[in-house]
């Protein structure tokens, strides 16, 4: 069974800061990681390989420091990296990554699954998975937390929804998306982690020629949506003190609760 996994690049905090002048993310300080998801779903990708049998390639569309996910990938058990570099790719809504990444999957070809993460931590929006699948044309099951069967023509997997779970077969190829309920993600292995980053490295970076696509269809000119500004919420506290005895200042108390309808 031949599968991608698509694997991002975040920063290693949930509490994202924005630069007040430019809405830009703060980066400064902060490492990056691998997206917590997608550790889950390089997991449950190199479990079924070990024991279907196939190939496990990493993908990722960033900046050139993301080959370190590529890195980590490849130490827990990928076979082959491929991280999707370019500045034509740089400003890019979830429309024009997930073009790029159908169109870096349409290159690789000959494969039965592809397994994303849910949700990444910084842009949080849980599209990505689904609209892959849409530009490739493929079924996709999302939330899934088990995966209970596997043969050359379909899968049958367990999604998670709120009160319960369903259980789903799906025709391969298909794309899951994986919560981190699925397993428990291996280490990478310091062997493979020196192996990947050698002088026989096999990491491949691609640009938008490499996946047959136009600039126009990329980055911020392929984006259909537009950020005309980014702030973070501002909370005012406001203090309050309440005068007489301890009893008015109890009555008075509720009274606000009240008229608040907080009580
Ligand atoms: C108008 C607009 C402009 C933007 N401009 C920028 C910008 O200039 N720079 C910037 O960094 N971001 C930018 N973004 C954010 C960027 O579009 C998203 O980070 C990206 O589309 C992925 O969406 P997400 O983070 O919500 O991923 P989700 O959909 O939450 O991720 C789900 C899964 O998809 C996979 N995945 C997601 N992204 C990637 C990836 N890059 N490579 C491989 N797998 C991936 C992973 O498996 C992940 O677990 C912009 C977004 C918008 C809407």
């Amino acid at each position: 069974m031949n599968i991608i996994v698509l694997v991002k690049q975040v920063p290693d905090t949930t509490e994202i800061k924005l630069d007040p002048k430019t809405g830009n993310l703060v980066r400064e300080g902060i490492d990056s990681i691998m997206n917590p998801d997608d550790r889950h779903a390089l997991e449950a990708a190199v479990t079924l390989k070990e024991s279907v049998g196939g190939r496990v390639t990493a993908v990722s569309m960033g900046p050139p420091q993301a080959i370190d996910v590529i890195t980590e990938a490849m130490g827990m058990g990928a076979d082959r990296g491929i991280l999707l570099s370019d500045r034509a790719f740089a400003g890019a809504d979830t429309w024009a990554t997930s073009l790029t990444l159908g169109k870096a999957m349409e290159r690789i070809g000959d494969y039965d699954l592809i397994i994303c993460g849910r949700q990444a931590i910084d842009g949080d929006t849980a599209q990505i998975g689904p609209q892959v699948a849409d530009h490739l044309g493929i079924p996709h099951v999302s939330y899934v937390f088990g995966i209970d069967e596997v043969t050359e023509e379909r899968l049958v997997v367990r999604r998670r929804l709120e009160d319960g779970y369903e259980r789903i077969e799906t025709p391969v190829p298909a794309l899951l998306t994986v919560i981190g309920e699925l397993n428990v993600p291996r280490y990478a292995v310091m062997g493979r982690l020196i192996e990947a980053c050698g002088e026989k490295a096999s990491i491949e970076i691609w640009n938008a020629a490499d996946i047959g696509a136009k600039t126009s269809e990329l980055g911020l000119e392929g984006s259909l949506t537009h950020v005309i500004k980014t702030f973070a919420p501002k909370f005012k506290r406001q203090g309050e003190m309440l005068e007489g005895t301890s009893g008015e200042s109890i009555s008075a108390l509720l009274g606000k609760l009240h008229e608040n309808r907080i009580l």
